[in-house]
């Protein structure tokens, strides 16, 4: 029996764990895959105070080994089903596990497009993480979808490593942050197509070679997706946990509609998405849990 389980080992997750043991609690960390969450995929993060640049796999491996040095316990096990009655019960595969309490730091998974397709060509010329395919793509020419600060930063990031990078957003203005926006107007090998969708992919023999837009088409060999996120809660199918577009409900004390459940970071719905507000929610809800 645990006094908090954690779902997810990103920011949010590891930050609350971090809390949660220094307040002495039993705490248990699941996640499906490796340590770090979204961070795995940002190439850069400038924005963090204190730190002027690293990328994201340099910080999950930093916060991975506070969790090591910290002895929190962990398990790569990915969460199938929960029950949230006064005890919580967290199902795997193979396992499950109970505590007092439950934080959900689930995070979220990058959406696609929907076209014919797609789903074939993921890691066979389309990706969402520029960081982990990009080098696929050296001297070629690529396609970043999107308009916000994932799609220009991605973009940014692409333009060192590929011959040219087209930027296609579907409307005329970014929803990006001014300081990406103003660095891309110096990039001379990315070119904006604005006001314009992807309608289909254009393949040859099993390959992706190009795009076709609203009005024309363009020569690719690879297409980054950068259109925003679901929220990782399908493993709350048997809750009555309160949702909105299926982003978790949370009180300004980082708890749900249901007692002794908690949530944090990119899972909830909120207004800002930022790696600095994920840490704070993390550590608010173990400080909260350990205060009951
Ligand atoms: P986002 O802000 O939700 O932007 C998604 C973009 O995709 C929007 O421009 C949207 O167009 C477009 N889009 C959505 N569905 C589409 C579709 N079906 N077809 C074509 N385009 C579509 O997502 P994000 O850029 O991943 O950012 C998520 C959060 O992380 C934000 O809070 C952001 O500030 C933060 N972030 C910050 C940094 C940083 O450096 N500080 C870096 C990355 C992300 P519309 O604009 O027309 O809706």
């Amino acid at each position: 029996m645990y006094d908090l389980i954690i779902i997810g080992m990103g920011v949010s997750g590891i930050s609350g764990a971090i809390y949660a043991k220094r307040a002495g609690l039993k705490v248990l960390l699941l996640d499906h895959s490796a340590p770090g969450g979204t961070l795995n995929i940002i190439p850069e993060i400038e924005n963090y105070p204190g730190i002027d640049n690293i990328s994201g796999p340099d910080l999950a491996m930093n916060l991975f080994n506070t969790v090591n040095k910290l002895g929190i316990e962990y398990k790569l096990e990915e969460v199938t089903d929960v029950i949230l009655d006064n005890i919580k019960t967290v199902k795997t595969k193979d396992n499950a596990y109970q505590s007092k309490y439950i934080l959900i730091a689930s995070g979220r998974k990058p959406k696609m497009l929907g076209l014919k397709d797609e789903d074939k060509y993921i890691g066979n010329g389309i990706s969402t993480c520029a960081l982990c395919d990009g080098a696929f793509f050296k001297g070629k020419e690529v396609a970043v979808i999107g308009g916000g600060s994932s799609a220009v930063s991605e973009a940014l990031y692409l333009s060192k490593i590929v011959k040219k990078v087209y930027l296609i957003h579907r409307r005329e203005e970014f929803r990006a942050e001014n300081t990406l926006i103003d660095k891309l107007k110096q990039i001379k090998n990315i070119e904006l197509i604005l006001n314009n969708e992807v309608t289909s992919l254009i393949t040859d023999n099993n390959q992706l070679i190009g795009l076709k837009l609203k009005d024309r088409d363009i020569n690719i060999s690879g297409m980054f997706l950068y259109i925003g996120f679901i929220p990782n809660t399908d493993f709350l199918h048997n809750t009555a946990l309160k949702l909105e577009n299926g982003y978790i409900i949370v009180d300004s004390n980082g708890e749900t509609n249901i007692e002794g459940v908690y949530a944090a970071g990119d899972v909830t719905k909120k207004e800002i998405y930022q790696i600095i507000n994920a840490a704070s929610e993390g550590a608010l809800a173990a400080i909260n849990i350990s205060k009951n």
